[in-house]
């Protein structure tokens, strides 16, 4: 092969990505002193965060009663018992503080009259452990919550210090020979230069998979490189059949329109002008959780009630509401829904699909975003040098489905809790460890057989083959059928990555090349998603199986693990415990168990 050179960097921690999640962890990183940098294959800025519209869960309480522990049980309902209860206590017990903090850190949210933090509705956030009214706990910057975030937490992390390397793509984790990660090899974009980050901790904060179907309202950066680095490392991806369809992704483009329309009194009709949530979910209405609201509209148009002229989407109603909440809470989606579906919001309704939105599954971690790589005997051990966060990760606070607000919540109380972990393992006088040379010989070997990959398979066609497959076979609604023949085809179009031609070979903004890093990474996140959802026989969250239309605890309360052999794309499977005890107990003001002891899940 050809000898490549490349320039090495020290850390004491190396971020990869710079989303809400990445930025959160670089931020709280240079604060505490540690040498930092984050590589990034977008500007910072650009990373998917910036689309988030509805906003960050927290039990805040400025617009009526609430409480952590609330909020924490709506989340292990969510999760459909698939959550690990220490990692959701976690999350909802830090929410507040993680919230305030980005208040004081200059995030812009919008206002109440007393001048306290805006919150809104959003589907499956309750009072009263389920048994009261919807509570106002996300907090919101109009339409607009991520993007607020993320370009305050960049201020913030320039100012800490924190060293940025932007338009870098990471290839491969570098991993020693027993294990523990040394840091990560990139390639500069813009010059084609290589290098080598050695470092004592790598944080992974990539984001989602959502590239791997074809209609998605993730941006095309979100190609799952996290969980492809991983798998290559032989460590495991956990819970991937979970995948959350948003209800309500705008008919044909795909992109997002924020449940956060229907916190402010957006409902759905069918074709009957029926607003039909109210007959599957009576007391939350269009309010119920995402997984439900999604298989109650894909139940209206297969019973022949969908809208337009092929009954094949459902209507949202925003025109009833006053065009001052239009204008002042939602004015980024009444702007979507202009230019992609040509709906003026104040008149008429929008046509929305379910799309896919959201990965519950990905890199498994602890509540410290510390990576696991577990054993048969040990379920918990600890991937020394390796953390994960946000959407790359599995806490796993979102189980089998994720709430709407949670996951921007996720980035910051995990990213912060990465930081607060990392100040802590990390010996700042100890040297960068040396990298495995070896390693990075077998990164470098990756790296340019796809360069000069010379096949008969076009990039773009192998990834539309992959997204196609996926859209129809591991879909809202599930049966043993489609998902053997989906893992069939999965695991025949994957073996075709060995076929793949790149016909640019040079090493300058070459995006023929990135596509094919990028495919190549997203191939092993579809595998393990058909695989998992194959082997899971019960209905749970996002998974609904229409041969096993319950859930059963019995067998299947436990998260999967799909795992990969170096770059083989056969996968294998194995499950671990989820962790079913808090960190506070009830006496000392933790969460009384018996209020989360699994029961059916009714909205
Ligand atoms: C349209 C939309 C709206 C949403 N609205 C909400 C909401 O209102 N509330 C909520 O809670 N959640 C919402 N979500 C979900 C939430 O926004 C995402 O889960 C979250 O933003 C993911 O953040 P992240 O930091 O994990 O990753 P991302 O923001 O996706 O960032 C990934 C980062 O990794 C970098 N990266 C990836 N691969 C590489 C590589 N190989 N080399 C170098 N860098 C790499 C990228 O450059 C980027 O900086 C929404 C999602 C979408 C798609």
């Amino acid at each position: 092969m050809a000898a490549y050179e490349y320039e090495t960097h020290e850390y004491d921690v190396v971020v990869v990505g710079a989303g809400g999640a990445g930025l959160r962890a670089t931020l709280g990183m240079a604060e505490q002193g540690l040498r930092t940098a984050c590589v990034t294959k977008v500007f910072p800025t650009r990373s998917h965060t910036v689309a988030a519209q509805g906003g960050i869960a927290a039990s805040l309480g400025n617009m009526g009663p609430d409480s952590w522990q609330w909020h924490m049980y709506d989340t292990v309902k969510g999760s459909d018992w698939l959550g690990d209860t220490d990692a959701m206590e976690y999350l909802a017990r830090e929410a507040p503080k993680a919230v305030y903090e980005l208040e004081h850190y200059g995030v812009p949210f919008s206002r109440t009259e007393e001048g306290k933090i805006y919150q809104r509705p959003f589907g499956g956030h309750t009072t009263e452990y389920g048994e009261g009214p919807p509570v106002q706990r996300t907090c919101a910057a109009a339409d607009r919550t991520g993007h607020a975030i993320l370009h305050t937490l960049y201020g913030q992390s320039l100012k800490q210090k924190a060293e940025f390397f932007i338009e870098y793509f990471a290839i491969d984790l570098i991993m020693s020979d027993d294990g523990v990660c040394q840091g990560v090899l990139c390639w500069k974009l813009d010059d084609g230069t290589l290098h080598l980050f050695s470092a004592k901790m790598t944080v992974l904060a990539t984001g989602g998979y959502g590239r791997a179907y074809f209609s998605a309202t993730s941006a095309h950066t979100c190609t799952g490189d996290g969980g492809g680095m991983v798998a290559r490392a032989g460590l495991p991806l956990q819970d991937m059949e979970f995948v959350q369809f948003h209800p309500t992704g705008i008919y044909g483009a795909g992109c997002l329109i924020t449940e956060g329309a229907r916190g402010e009194g957006g409902f759905l009709t069918n074709s009957e002008g029926e607003r039909f949530m109210e007959r599957y979910a009576p007391t939350y209405k269009d309010l119920a959780s995402r997984d439900v609201v999604s298989r109650c509209m894909t139940m209206e148009i297969r019973e022949g009630r969908g809208v337009g002229k092929d009954g094949d989407h459902i209507h949202l109603n925003l025109s009833h509401l006053p065009a001052e909440t239009l204008a002042l809470r939602l004015p980024g989606i009444s702007e979507s829904a202009r230019i992609f579906a040509g709906a003026d919001v104040t008149k008429e309704p929008i046509p929305v699909l379910p799309t896919v939105h959201y990965n519950m599954g990905g890199i498994p971690t602890n509540y410290w975003g510390e990576v696991l790589a577990p054993t048969a005997d040990d379920g918990d051990r600890v991937s020394p040098g390796l953390m994960a966060v946000g959407e790359a990760g599995c806490a796993s606070v979102h189980g089998a489905n994720r709430l709407g607000s949670n996951s921007l919540i996720d980035l910051v109380v995990f990213g912060r809790a990465a930081a607060i972990r990392a100040g802590e393992v990390i010996d700042r006088d100890a040297a960068v460890p040396s990298p495995n040379l070896r390693s990075v010989e077998a990164a470098l070997t990756r790296f340019d057989g796809l360069r000069h990959a010379s096949g008969q398979v076009g990039t773009a066609e192998l990834r539309l083959e992959m997204q196609k497959t996926m859209q129809d076979d591991a879909a809202v609604f599930r049966t043993s059928e489609t998902l053997a023949q989906g893992k069939d085809k999965m695991e025949d179009i994957a073996t075709k990555l060995s076929d793949l031609s790149v016909t640019d070979h040079s090493l300058i903004w070459n995006s023929d090349l990135m596509e094919t890093l990028e495919l190549a990474n997203l191939m092993p996140n579809a595998v393990a998603t058909v695989v998992a959802a194959e082997a899971r026989k019960e209905s749970r969250g996002a998974h609904a199986h229409e041969d096993f239309p319950n859930r059963d605890d019995e067998n299947w309360r436990k998260h999967s693990l799909t795992w990969f052999k170096g770059d083989e794309q056969k996968a294998s499977l194995s499950y671990r415990g989820v962790h079913l005890n808090p960190l506070t107990s009830h006496n000392d003001g933790g969460i009384d168990l018996k209020k989360i002891a699994p029961k059916a899940r009714v909205y």
